[in-house]
């Protein structure tokens, strides 16, 4: 594969042939995993592709040597057509311009439709950088993808301090976009693909880097770790009211076996820690059940439980917004109601 170099303004999307190809940033972690967000952005990719005949979807992977050979297997099963890989000595730690020129490198030869990647600390950093070089528009924290009537990606993200959701087109190729862990689902089964894997030999000798990375040091987060893989959150929002509130979560979360969330409500009046604040300025969850005790619903709230299976919420204002997006409302004061589910659960 040659490797072209530039910046020139990339063809609009409005073209009418629709989506050919779809790419996902296959972000590689620093304990050398390919990070999650990749497969939840596979499923998705394969949603919208699924809209378009031939449409493919494909992988842009940039690590170091070697690398790529230990996760083959599982591009292969998340139903990519093609890998595009980057392998180098230099790749081993992350790097803003070293990941940037090769991306770009590798995005102007490839010239995707749409571009995602996952909104984690690597892609936040990646992805602005890329679409200004490539002066394409990126939408970030997306919170739902779709494609419109005329074939573009139409992504859809809070905005106005999260007073509205606002829906956005890029003008340009490829239509990017940057998309949080766990608002979309992994694929449910495997779809095996017969995927092609393409090296691309990255241009990177005169690239200097402007940060040396010295040490790895893994910040660990008990609470935020157990938010990320529970299957049942008891949540609990200004409405619980005090620390005794908050303990009877606890004892309902002990029950089920799940872990406690809080709404920034609860938050900012010091029931809860900052790490377990769910919604647009906390944490993205998908649990199997979430139930949210003395929580109004406000829109900055639930674009963080968007992926939760089922929602359960207790409230005793029958007109809280949280009743219009659940599965099972329950109209009455959480002081009574939990330690009732609590009982009835053990
Ligand atoms: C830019 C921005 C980002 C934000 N990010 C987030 C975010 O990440 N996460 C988040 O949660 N919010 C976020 N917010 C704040 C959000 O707008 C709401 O203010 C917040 O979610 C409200 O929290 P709450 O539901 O706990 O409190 P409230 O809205 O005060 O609701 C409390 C609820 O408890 C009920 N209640 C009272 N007593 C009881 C009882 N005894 N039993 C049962 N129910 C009872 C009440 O009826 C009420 O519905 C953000 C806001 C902005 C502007």
């Amino acid at each position: 594969m040659s490797n072209i170099s530039g910046t020139s303004p990339q063809p609009s999307p409005t073209s009418g042939e629709g989506v050919k190809n779809v790419l996902i940033y296959a972000e590689v972690t620093p304990d050398n995993y390919v990070h999650t967000v990749t497969f939840e952005l596979a499923n998705k990719a394969l949603e919208l592709a699924g809209k378009f005949d031939n449409a493919q979807i494909s992988a842009l992977l940039i690590c170091k040597n070697g690398l790529a050979e230990k996760y083959k297997e599982a591009f292969i099963n998340s139903g990519f057509d093609k890998v595009y890989v980057a392998e180098n000595d230099r790749f081993t730690h992350y790097s803003t311009e070293l990941f940037a020129k090769t991306a770009i490198d590798i995005l102007n030869e490839v010239k995707p439709d749409i571009f995602l990647i996952g909104a984690t600390i690597q892609g936040r950093d990646l992805a602005p950088r890329i679409s200004t070089s490539l002066h394409t528009g990126l939408t970030a924290d997306c919170t739902r993808l779709d494609i419109n009537e005329k074939g573009q990606l139409a992504a859809t993200r809070p905005t106005f301090g999260g007073q509205l959701m606002a829906t956005i087109l890029c003008k340009k190729l490829p239509q990017m976009a940057t998309v949080r862990p766990k608002v979309f689902k992994p694929l449910p089964q495997n779809v095996v693909k017969n995927t092609e894997f393409i090296y691309f030999e990255p241009k990177i000798n005169d690239i200097r880097r402007k940060v040396e990375f010295v040490e790895f040091e893994k910040y660990i987060q008990s609470s935020i770790n157990e938010l990320d893989s529970a299957e049942i959150i008891v949540a609990g929002g200004k409405g619980m009211k005090n620390e005794a509130g908050f303990l009877l979560l606890k004892k309902l979360a002990s029950v089920l076996k799940g872990t406690v969330g809080a709404s920034r409500g609860a938050v900012e009046i010091g029931l809860a820690p900052q790490d377990i604040q769910i919604g647009q300025t906390g944490k993205t969850v998908s649990p199997k059940l979430y139930i949210a005790c003395g929580i109004s619903g406000a829109i900055q709230h639930l674009v963080g439980i968007e992926g939760a299976n089922r929602i359960i919420a207790v409230n005793t204002d029958p007109n809280a917004p949280i009743f219009d997006n659940c599965d099972c409302g329950i109209v009455g004061d959480a002081f009574e109601v939990i330690p009732k589910l609590t009982e009835k659960f053990k």
